[in-house]
């Protein structure tokens, strides 16, 4: 059941946040097929390598799934380098691409307009598309209320009080979903504010506390944390 006061907390911090690092305009990308390309290839790197890696797919003009198919594999590769671990990273662009060209004719709104569910399911079957990747598309690609949960969530709501060191994706989500209103405007902006604050203020070894715009609101700040 939601608790009123839970969602105003929660919606306090969202609003400290926003004021604080202004809207985020995630996600970086002109198209849904961008998008998703770069959900994959951003996994356990940085933006950056990935932003690179889809830079080169946009030069080779090769940023759409019948390319991404047709491009031999090493010059694929290649061009996915900068985003690093790049013949795993091309297997799973790849094999998204199958399952949309097999299944769905072709036709990313098609799969990209299923209900939440078999979205989901059908992402998760795809090797290396873990939960963070699958809400990632789902939220930024289909525009559908699923809360996406990060390493800077865990860390910064650890620190906050709210999860355990070894809280599970599925529980952490639960918590959002939960208690703040199922929208899918919300939830986009809310997990671009927790990556600005993870990245910038709530740092791993040493957050910067006094220059936190959700410090009232933190039970375990500055010395008192534990790491996530
Ligand atoms: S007050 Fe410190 S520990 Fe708490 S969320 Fe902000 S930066 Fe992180």
């Amino acid at each position: 059941m939601r608790d009123a006061g839970l969602e105003e907390t929660l919606i306090e911090i969202y609003r400290r946040l926003l004021e604080h690092f202004g809207p985020r305009n995630w996600w970086p990308a002109d198209t849904a097929f961008e998008m998703i390309t770069g959900a994959i290839l951003t996994q356990n790197v940085s933006w950056k390598g990935a932003a690179q890696a889809i830079s080169n797919l946009k030069e080779r003009g090769w940023l759409e799934p019948d390319c991404i198919l047709a491009v031999r594999e090493e010059e694929l590769a290649e061009a996915l380098r900068p985003a690093r671990y790049q013949f795993e990273k091309m297997r799973r662009l790849r094999e998204f691409c199958q399952v949309l060209a097999g299944e769905y004719a072709g036709d990313l709104r098609a799969f990209l307009s299923q209900e939440v569910g078999s979205l989901r399911e059908r992402l998760l079957a795809i090797r290396g598309i873990g939960p963070e990747t699958a809400d990632c598309i789902i939220l930024y690609a289909a525009g559908k209320p699923v809360f996406v949960i990060d390493a800077y969530t865990h860390r910064i709501f650890h620190r906050l009080g709210y999860f355990d060191e070894r809280a599970k994706y599925g529980e952490m989500q639960a918590f959002f979903m939960r208690h703040l209103p199922h929208d899918a405007g919300l939830f986009n902006e809310y997990h671009a504010q927790l990556d600005a604050l993870g990245q910038n203020l709530c740092l791993k070894r040493a957050p910067r506390c006094e220059a936190c715009p959700i410090l009232s609101l933190c039970q375990g700040a500055a010395a008192k944390t534990k790491e996530v």
